[in-house]
């Protein structure tokens, strides 16, 4: 055997996993069947601007040991997500905060903001919400619930509000306060360089493979490695026998614009049913704050994003967590149990909704369990 660990997918997982291994004296190849390395967070330079070409990526995190590991591989800036929801060109400050209350209502202070909730949940007599739509109304109001939840979550889930489980929205903070910070999370940026230079620090001396699917040689791969790191779909590996886990997908429409400035900020929702994508993000700002330095460069590129359903052979972005496809993947677990030279690990390999901060924690505490 060459290698004491085949890595397949140079992901956050997998590239941590194999930075780890290399530190502690394993050998390591690193193989991914994409032409660029970073998985789902690398990000392409256009015109001096990082863009985030499989979507957009905020760093945030509580986890303390997270946040100083991560720092080793990137200087982090202190971007703030706060997007901006344009609702028929009415522009409202998100998360739900004083800023967007004051301008639905005119309100001034969280007393009569308050007051101008209870008075609207009251109105629509909801005592336990059964579904997202009254989940909404009995934490917002109506107001709000029309012009800048229901048009969102409709396109972006492809189904009406009442069919929709409460618990989505509860994700979404509601404050009585001028802070519209996006995240309750101790520690946020972005990597200044891109992700794509931070995951090429993890990598930094390890050997990588591009353009190579593992799938397709997994009998030559196999024979190289005494232990495989497997990163890609549970589901692929064991070539769909106990058929397809289910995705929700998004499409992304980018284009180059002749401008320094398009909207002024990272991300701006579109809340109204009709307009057919669901935000637009402009990567500059993710990068130069909300300074003048962005318009330093005399370009700028957007993203439309278009949430569309997921069908076999399109690109696999979000586990779907419902009944169903739980239960499939728990079947495919115990096979992959079985697996005694493979684990199993990530997004994908374990069919997860890993943010970026908990996949870093699950890939170390991998390296815990496999490394001695
Ligand atoms: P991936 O990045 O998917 O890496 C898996 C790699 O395996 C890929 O490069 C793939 O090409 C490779 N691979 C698969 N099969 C094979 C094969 N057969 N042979 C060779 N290689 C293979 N998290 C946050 O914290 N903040 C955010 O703002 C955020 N935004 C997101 C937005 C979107 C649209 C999506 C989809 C995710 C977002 N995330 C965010 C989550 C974040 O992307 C993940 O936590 C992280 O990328 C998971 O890393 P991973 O290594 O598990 O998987
Ligand atoms: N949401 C909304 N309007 C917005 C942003 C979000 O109604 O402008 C709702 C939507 O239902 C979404 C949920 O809040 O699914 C959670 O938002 P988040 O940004 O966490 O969604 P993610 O893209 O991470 O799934």
């Amino acid at each position: 055997m060459k290698y004491d660990y085949l890595v397949v997918g140079s992901g956050l997982f997998g590239s941590i996993f194999a930075h780890e291994a290399k530190k502690a004296g394993k050998s390591v190849l690193v193989i991914d069947k994409r032409p660029n390395i970073a998985g789902n967070v690398y990000t392409e330079d256009v015109e001096g601007i990082h863009v985030h070409k499989y979507g957009a990526h905020i760093f945030h995190t509580n986890n303390q040991e997270v946040w100083e590991y991560i720092q080793q591989f990137a200087t982090f800036n202190r971007f703030t997500n706060s997007p901006v929801a344009n609702y028929k060109g009415e522009l409202y400050s998100l998360p739900f905060n004083m800023y967007t209350f004051n301008k639905m209502w005119g309100v001034v202070t969280p007393e009569e903001a308050q007051a101008k909730i209870e008075e609207q949940k009251k109105a629509a007599n909801i005592t336990e919400p059964k579904n997202l739509e009254e989940q909404a109304i009995s934490l917002v109001g109506k107001d709000i619930y029309e012009k800048l939840i229901k048009g969102y979550t409709e396109k972006q889930w492809g189904r009406e509000c009442k069919d929709l489980p409460s618990f989505i929205i509860k994700r979404l903070p509601v404050r009585l306060t001028f802070d519209n910070n996006y995240f309750n999370a101790l520690y946020q940026g972005i990597p200044m360089g891109g992700y794509t230079k931070m995951v090429a620090n993890m990598l930094d001396g390890i050997e990588v493979r591009l353009n190579e699917d593992y799938l397709a040689k997994k009998d030559e791969y196999d024979s190289l490695a005494e232990k495989i790191i497997y990163t890609g779909p549970i589901d692929a590996y064991f070539n769909y026998s106990l058929g397809n886990l289910e995705y929700r997908s998004v499409r992304f429409e980018t284009e180059l614009l002749d401008k320094p400035n398009y909207q002024g900020n990272a991300a701006v929702n579109y809340t109204d049913r009709e307009t057919p994508y669901t935000r637009i993000i402009e990567h500059k700002w993710f990068e130069f704050g909300k300074d003048d330095h962005g318009n330093d460069i005399p370009k700028t590129v957007i993203s439309k994003e278009y949430s569309s359903e997921w069908k076999p052979g399109d690109e696999p972005y979000y586990p779907v967590n419902d009944e169903k496809n739980g239960a499939l993947y728990a079947k495919y677990k115990e096979l992959a149990d079985k697996e005694t030279n493979v684990v199993f690990g990530g997004r994908l390999g374990e069919y997860k909704y890993y943010d970026m901060d908990a996949v870093i924690a699950s890939a170390l505490d991998c390296v815990k369990r496999e490394i001695h």
